[in-house]
C-alpha cells in the first residue's frame, strides 16, 4: 500500500491545521468502513447478496452472476448502477435485499459517540447505501442521534461518489460552505472531489486496495487509523494523541 507524504499526516496533530479543524461548520462522514473498522466486514455479507440478487433477478448462476457483478461494479462505480443501466432493475428492490444482513458483528461504539458529542459543527452523512442501512448502521453503533441528515445514493441520483456532480449536488442541497467543511472517508478516491470543492479531507486508512488508491495524492490532507480517537483527540486540542 502507499504511503502518504509525510505533509500530508495529520499527526501530530497540533499547530494551524488542528485549531482549522476545530472550527469546522459541517462535517461529512462516509458510513461504511468509516464509522466503524473494515475488519467488521459487514460489506462481506452485501457482496454476497448482491450476487444473489443477480442470480435471483436475471437466472444466473451464482459464479456468472458474480463476473457481473464485478464487472458493473468496476465499468459503472456501483454494481446497482450497471444493473439499472443494463436490465432496468428496481433500485430499491436492490437497495432492500443487499442490505438485508446480519448486523450483530458490528459493535456498539461508546468511543465515536463520546467523540462525535463533543465534536463541535453540523455532522452529516454521505453514503452509496440507503438510508435504511445507515439508520440501521447507526442505530447499532449508537451514534443516530448525532446526525442532521443523510445524502444516500437515491438522493444521488444513483450515481455514486466520486462522480463530482454528486459532490456539488450534496453542497447544494445542504448548503455546505466546501471551505470550512471536512470529508472523512475510508475510499481515497471519494475524496479528490471533495478536495477539489475546497473541502478538507481525512482519509480513514485500510488495508483494502480498491479503498487505499491515490492514498498519496494532493486530495488526502490527514490520514487516520482510529476515527474515534483522533476525533477526541482533536476535541481535546491534544498535540500527538493520534498516531497514524
Ligand atoms: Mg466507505
Amino acid at each position: 500500500m502507499n504511503q502518504p507524504a509525510e505533509h500530508q499526516r495529520s499527526s501530530p496533530l497540533s499547530g494551524p491545521a488542528s485549531a482549522t479543524l476545530r472550527q469546522t461548520e459541517t462535517w461529512v462522514f462516509d458510513l461504511d468502513n468509516t464509522l466503524y473498522p473494515a475488519s467488521t466486514n459487514l460489506f462481506g455479507q452485501i457482496d454476497l447478496r448482491m450476487r444473489d440478487f443477480i442470480a435471483r433477478s436475471l437466472n444466473l448462476g451464482l459464479e456468472d452472476a458474480r463476473t457481473l457483478q464485478k464487472t458493473y461494479f468496476h465499468t459503472y462505480g456501483t454494481t446497482l448502477r450497471g444493473l439499472m443501466e443494463h436490465h432496468a432493475v428496481d433500485a430499491h428492490a436492490f437497495l432492500d435485499y443487499v442490505h438485508d444482513i446480519d448486523i450483530d458483528a458490528l459493535s456498539p461504539s461508546p468511543a465515536l459517540d463520546t467523540a462525535l458529542t463533543r465534536l463541535s459543527g453540523r455532522k452529516l452523512i454521505f453514503t452509496n447505501a440507503s438510508t435504511d442501512h445507515a439508520r440501521r448502521v447507526m442505530k447499532r453503533l449508537g451514534v443516530e442521534h448525532h446526525f442532521d441528515s443523510i445524502f444516500d445514493i437515491a438522493d444521488a441520483d444513483f450515481e455514486p461518489k466520486p462522480v463530482p456532480a454528486v459532490y456539488a449536488r450534496l453542497v447544494e442541497r445542504h448548503r455546505i460552505d466546501p471551505k470550512t467543511s471536512v470529508m472523512v472517508e475510508d475510499i481515497a478516491r471519494n475524496l479528490e472531489p471533495a478536495a477539489a470543492l475546497g473541502m478538507t479531507t481525512v482519509w480513514v486508512r485500510t488495508d483494502s486496495e480498491w479503498g487505499s488508491q491515490g492514498n498519496d495524492g494532493a486530495h488526502v490532507h490527514h490520514v487516520v487509523d482510529d476515527l474515534a480517537a483522533w476525533l477526541g483527540a482533536l476535541s481535546d486540542g491534544v498535540a500527538d494523541a493520534a498516531p497514524c
